[in-house]
């Protein structure tokens, strides 16, 4: 029998091998975007990211790359959480991810953070907190730069 965090677990894993297997908005930009560039050599994860922001807004989000599957899954939610937002609503929610994946984040609302509260189980495992902050953490210094 599988008690309820057991179960709790299962899912979330569902939700991170659905990214890794079916990434949402993978793929390169037609014209010139920003570019976020991010690689864990631990890992050997590599992901890169082309960006439409015009007048404060993160208008198309798009990645490709290889890697773990949780550093490829974050990618992927984080095209889905970060697309149509304000730069500066991107730069929070990056801010609140971190903090949430470090196990820092009572403060944050699971709901904010979308398909991403599935990697809440990474916590526990420092080795992993990496993979899963990679994409947040090039997309955050490319907004930045
Ligand atoms: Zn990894």
């Amino acid at each position: 029998m599988l008690n309820a965090e057991d179960h709790l677990e299962g899912l979330y894993r569902g939700v991170i091998m659905d990214h890794y297997r079916r990434p949402r908005n993978r793929g390169s930009l037609d014209g010139p975007g920003t570019v976020a560039e991010g690689k864990n050599p631990l890992c050997g994860d590599s992901v890169r990211f082309e960006m439409v922001v015009q007048d404060g807004l993160v208008e198309k989000i798009v990645f490709d790359g290889h890697g773990c599957a949780i550093s490829i899954s974050s990618a992927s939610m984080l095209t889905e959480l970060l697309s149509g937002k304000t730069v500066d609503e991107a730069r929070a929610l990056i801010g609140k991810v971190a903090d949430f994946l470090k196990g820092d984040g009572s403060d944050v609302d699971e709901e904010e953070l979308g398909d991403v509260a599935a990697l809440e189980g990474v916590a526990k495992f420092p080795v992993r907190i990496k993979c899963a902050l990679l994409p947040f953490v090039a997309v955050r210094d490319a907004l930045d730069g």
